[in-house]
């Protein structure tokens, strides 16, 4: 363990992740390594742990190494080829629920949908909502079925970019974590960054591209009094605020991430 935990040292909390490798290693919960620590490893287990070991020194990841990553109480599967859910996009769940009253039986939409991470948490509260869940990438959408169908959630999912897959339909909530970062930003070289899909990420215009494409045509999609929910990067706050209030949104509100930061953008469509 000590071996481990200094390989890890160059990260935020190296123990921590040196138990939850060990116990994905030996495939044994992480509170039975803490009550045994005395455990042997097998030559194949050893040499499985220092694969892992290597792989996240490099900055993989933990949650593509262990394939799995907590939101919303539940444990999601995820894949290279989806975005890891972030504890931030838990407070646009937090806004939605506000405005879906326990019962209702509201149509939202969850636009570029990933592990599908959003819609399940929605589902799970809101179990009488119709939810659908789309994305434009056929990879991740296999992973957000196998997550729903895992967790018995039942959501529509449709395959295609932004509006396409919903044509015709309207909805009492659309929200979206879409790709908001500058494709331009030095930080989509970080080494965990690098490892997760770029098209989940980064966006032209300063990384404003779809967070204004999803404001200018949300109108064709919303009834009247219906929200719109969006996640988004440091300082787009402003740009957000000024293009919903061009396109006729009311009661803008703006909402902070765990650090303090504005991350969320919430906006009525009067109709
Ligand atoms: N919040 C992510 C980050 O860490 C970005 C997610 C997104 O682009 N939607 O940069």
């Amino acid at each position: 363990m000590l071996y481990a935990t200094k390989h890890l040292s160059a990260l935020e909390h190296p123990t921590l992740e040196a138990e939850l490798l060990l116990s994905h290693a030996l495939q044994k919960p992480r509170s039975t390594l803490l009550a045994w620590p005395q455990q042997t490893l097998t030559q194949l287990q050893q040499t499985q742990f220092v694969h892992i070991l290597t792989r996240r020194q490099n900055g993989e990841p933990l949650a593509y190494i262990t394939g799995y990553k907590e939101f919303w109480s539940m444990n999601l599967q995820v894949t290279p080829a989806v975005l890891i859910p972030r504890p931030e996009t838990e407070i646009l769940v937090e806004i939605a629920l506000t405005h879906l009253a326990p019962n209702s039986t509201f149509k939202v939409l969850d636009m570029g949908t990933g592990s599908g991470a959003i819609a399940l948490a929605i589902k799970k509260e809101r179990p009488l909502s119709q939810i659908i869940a789309t994305d434009i990438s056929t990879a991740a959408l296999a992973v957000a079925r196998d997550n729903a169908r895992h967790h018995q959630l039942p959501i529509e999912f449709l395959h295609g970019d932004l509006w396409e897959p919903v044509a015709g339909q309207y909805f009492n909530l659309i929200l979206s974590n879409p790709p908001y970062v500058d494709k331009n930003d030095p930080c989509l070289n970080n080494n965990e960054l690098r490892f997760e899909p770029i098209t989940a990420l980064a966006a032209a215009q300063q990384g404003l591209e779809l967070l204004q494409k999803i404001i200018t045509s949300a109108p064709d999609y919303l009834y009247n009094n219906a929200w719109l929910l969006l996640e988004h990067g440091l300082d787009q706050h402003q740009p957000l605020a000024i293009a919903l209030t061009q396109r006729g949104f009311v009661d803008i509100n703006h909402h902070n991430d765990y650090s303090g930061i504005k991350r969320c953008v919430s906006a009525r469509w009067p109709g």
